[in-house]
């Protein structure tokens, strides 16, 4: 069955205080939708960034969810962002959080960057939507991916964020998921409470960075790709704290 004839699961809209995406939304209508521009920065980058003009079009959130590749760029973005995926099935329907929503494989011999994990799907239910928390006044997010090339480039590493700032430009709140580094999007908690708290001064981020570092090494040690991730990493979430950054003094 196509579930892209589907015109009741492709919608972006604000309910009751969420931000909720069809599972049937292609990236491209991602990208265009203004409330996204506002309330999600992370998540219309991460999709401007997917393959190539010809895939946005075509692919969906759906698709990119249920797929289950660690490096699907939509999943890391969704998963800063907290989100929760809907399932239905002709005996209901049930929410579960996307950073909940795959099981790692263990496969020795699987390609270090993108292995597939399981999804957390049954056979007779479908992915109806996505949704998470809009954003509040004096929240912040950024999304930036590592790959080979401009375009249809896989991710290699990625990196999402949502940063909630006091009026003393303290960090209230922070959310840091990195993609591509593991069997699945994942959040960083250990590097969110060295932000958490503190200004995003020079000294915080340099903490944060070595923290991120230490987490790649603890999850991909053995790989071939660390001693490279996990000095890149550093380079990607400062990038994406940068952007943070800037986007808190317009
Ligand atoms: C050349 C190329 C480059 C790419 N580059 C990137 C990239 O840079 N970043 C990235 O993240 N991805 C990339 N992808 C992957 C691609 O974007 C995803 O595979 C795409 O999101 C799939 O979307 P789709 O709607 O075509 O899904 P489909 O291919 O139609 O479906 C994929 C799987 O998900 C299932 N499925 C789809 N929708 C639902 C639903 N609503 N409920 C339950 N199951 C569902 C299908 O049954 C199928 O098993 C690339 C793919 C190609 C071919």
């Amino acid at each position: 069955m196509n579930l892209k004839e589907i015109k009741e699961l492709s919608f972006i809209k604000e309910e009751n205080g969420f931000i909720k995406i069809g599972a049937g939304t292609t990236f491209t209508e991602i990208c265009n939708s203004s409330l996204l521009q506002e309330n999600a920065v992370a998540l219309v980058q991460a999709c401007s960034k997917i393959g190539s003009t010809q895939i946005r079009n075509l692919g969906t959130v759906g698709g990119n969810v249920v797929t289950g590749s660690a490096c699907a760029d939509s999943v890391s973005a969704f998963t800063a962002f907290d989100s929760v995926a809907v399932l239905k099935s002709s005996k209901g329907s049930r929410e579960v959080l996307i950073a909940d929503f795959f099981t790692p494989i263990e496969i020795e011999d699987a390609c270090a960057s993108c292995k597939q994990s399981i999804v957390g799907i049954e056979k007779d239910e479908i992915l109806v939507e996505v949704y998470f928390k809009k954003s509040e006044d004096n929240e912040f997010s950024a999304f930036r991916k590592l790959g080979k090339r401009r375009a249809l480039a896989k991710s290699i590493m990625t990196v999402g964020m949502v940063v909630k700032l006091g009026e003393d430009e303290v960090v209230k709140s922070c959310s840091l998921a990195l993609g591509a580094v593991g069997q699945h999007p994942y959040r960083v908690e250990s590097a969110e409470k060295v932000i958490v708290g503190n200004k995003l001064d020079n000294a915080t981020i340099e903490k944060c960075l070595e923290e991120v570092s230490d987490i790649v090494v603890q999850n991909i040690g053995a790989r071939a790709s660390c001693p490279f991730k996990k000095e890149s990493v550093k380079g990607i979430v400062r990038e994406v704290i940068e952007s943070i950054r800037i986007q808190s003094l317009q």
